[in-house]
C-alpha cells in the first residue's frame, strides 16, 4: 500500500477480520432486524432459533437441527442422549481442540485419546482399533481446521464394533466428503457457532443434527430443563436454549456460508501454490473431500521464530494446539505419557495457523506468502 505522499504503509494481516463482515451485514440491514427482535422482548424460544434451526438442517441435508448455547455443550448432550455416561468411553483425537473431550467428560463418560496421522493431522482411523475396550461406546471424529476426517473409513470402524459414530464438526460447516455435507456421517453432528467460527453467531452459540426422531425429541428435552410441556418435566436437564438475537445472526449468514467458505477456499489455494518451495510442511486434503479452512496450519521447526517474525511484519498468526488432550492438566488423571502419541506432540511443537478469513485481500495474502519467504532467505 503506497499513501498519496508516496510513503510505503505497512499492510496489515490481522488473524480474523469479523469487522469487515460486520459491516458487511449492516449494510444489509442486520442491525434493523435486531433492533425489531429487541422492541418484539420474545428473547427465548421464538421465530428466529426455530428457522434458523430449520434452514440449517436443510443446510446439512438431515432432518433436524437442535440449536444450543455453545458447541461444547452440543457434545454433552450428544453424549447424554445416546446414553453414554459414567463407566463408558469414547475415542477421540488427542489433537483437537479441548472441547471435545469436555464434552464427554461432561457427561461422565471416560475420553480415550488416539494419535493424528501424519500426513493430514486428523483423527488416525488406523489407531483406532487398538484403542477398543469392552467400555468403548462412541467415536468423535473431528473434522480439524475445516477439513474433513477420514469419516468414511471411521464409519466403518464404528460398524463393525457396534460403536457409534458423532462428528465434531465445529470446524467445518459446509465442507464435504464426496459431495455429502458433513454433519449428516454421525448419529449426532455437533456444531459450534462461536464468532470466530465459519459461521458465527454475535456470541456464543451451537447446535447439532441428526436425522433420528427420538434422538431430535431427547436433545430438545435435555437443553430446555427436560420439558415435556410447560409444567412437566420428565428428567433433570440442563438450560442450553439458544437466544433470538443469536437466531437471526445465524440464519442471515448461512445465506453467505458457501460464499465465504469458496472464498476462504481461494486464499488457501494460494498459500499452498506461493508457500510450495518453502520449508514449511502444509497437510495435504484427503483425496474426496472439499474442506473449508475454518483454519490454515504449517508445520516448521522454527515455529515461534517465524510467529515473531510474522508479528515484525504486522502478522497475526495463532496456534492449534499447542499441548495435546494427553497431557493436558486436566486429563491428568487418565495417565498418558509424553511420547505416547508422537504426530499430535510434533503438531503441538511445529503448528502456526496463518491468517485466513472470507475478505482477506490479494495484498495481505501476498504479504503473508512474502513474509513467510523472508524468513527463510534472510
Ligand atoms: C470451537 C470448538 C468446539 C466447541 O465450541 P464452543 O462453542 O466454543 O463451546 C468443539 N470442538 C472443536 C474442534 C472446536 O473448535
Amino acid at each position: 500500500m503506497t499513501t498519496l505522499t508516496g510513503v510505503k504503509m505497512a499492510v496489515r494481516v490481522p488473524f480474523v477480520d469479523l469487522k469487515f463482515e460486520y459491516e458487511l451485514l449492516r449494510k444489509e440491514g442486520l442491525e434493523d432486524n435486531i433492533v425489531q427482535v429487541l422492541a418484539k422482548a420474545h428473547y427465548i424460544e421464538g421465530p428466529n432459533v426455530a428457522a434458523f434451526e430449520k434452514a440449517f438442517a436443510e443446510y446439512c441435508s438431515t432432518k433436524y437441527c437442535i440449536a444450543v448455547d455453545n458447541g461444547t455443550c452440543a457434545i454433552q448432550l450428544a453424549m447424554i442422549a445416546l446414553g453414554i455416561g459414567a463407566g463408558d468411553e469414547v475415542i477421540v483425537p488427542a489433537h483437537t481442540f479441548i472441547a471435545t473431550a469436555a464434552g464427554v467428560a461432561m457427561a461422565n463418560a471416560t475420553p480415550v485419546f488416539v494419535d493424528a496421522d501424519p500426513e493430514h493431522w486428523q483423527l488416525d482411523p488406523e489407531q483406532i482399533e487398538a484403542r477398543i475396550s469392552p467400555r468403548t461406546k462412541a467415536v468423535i471424529a473431528v473434522h480439524l481446521y475445516g477439513q474433513p476426517a477420514k469419516i468414511e473409513r471411521i464409519a466403518e470402524i464404528c460398524k463393525k464394533h457396534g460403536l457409534l459414530l458423532i462428528e465434531d464438526s465445529a470446524q467445518a460447516h459446509g465442507a464435504h466428503v464426496n459431495g455429502r455435507r458433513i454433519g449428516s456421517f454421525g448419529e449426532i453432528s455437533c456444531f459450534s457457532f462461536y464468532p470466530a467460527k465459519n459461521l458465527g453467531a454475535f456470541g456464543d452459540g451451537g447446535g447439532m443434527t441428526t436425522n433420528n426422531t427420538d434422538i431430535d425429541t431427547q436433545l430438545r428435552q435435555l437443553r430446555n430443563h427436560g420439558r415435556i410441556n410447560k409444567y412437566e418435566h420428565g428428567f433433570v436437564g440442563y438450560n442450553y436454549r439458544m437466544d433470538e438475537m443469536q437466531g437471526l445472526v445465524l440464519l442471515t449468514k448461512l445465506r453467505h456460508l458457501d460464499k465465504w467458505n469458496e472464498a476462504r477456499r481461494k486464499v488457501a489455494a494460494t498459500y499452498r501454490e506461493k508457500l510450495n518451495d518453502l520449508p514449511v510442511f502444509i497437510p495435504q486434503e484427503i483425496a474426496g473431500t472439499d474442506p473449508v479452512y475454518h483454519l490454515f496450519p504449517v508445520a516448521c521447526e522454527r515455529r515461534d521464530d517465524l510467529a515473531i517474525h510474522l508479528a515484525e511484519n504486522h502478522i497475526d498468526s495463532g496456534v492449534h494446539y499447542p499441548l495435546p488432550l494427553h497431557l493436558q492438566p486436566a486429563f491428568k488423571h487418565l495417565g498418558y505419557q509424553q511420547g505416547e502419541f508422537p504426530t499430535s506432540e510434533r503438531i503441538g511443537r511445529e503448528e502456526l495457523s496463518l491468517p485466513i478469513y472470507p475478505f482477506m485481500t490479494e495484498e495481505q495474502v501476498d504479504h503473508v506468502c512474502e513474509a513467510t519467504r523472508s524468513f527463510f532467505t534472510k
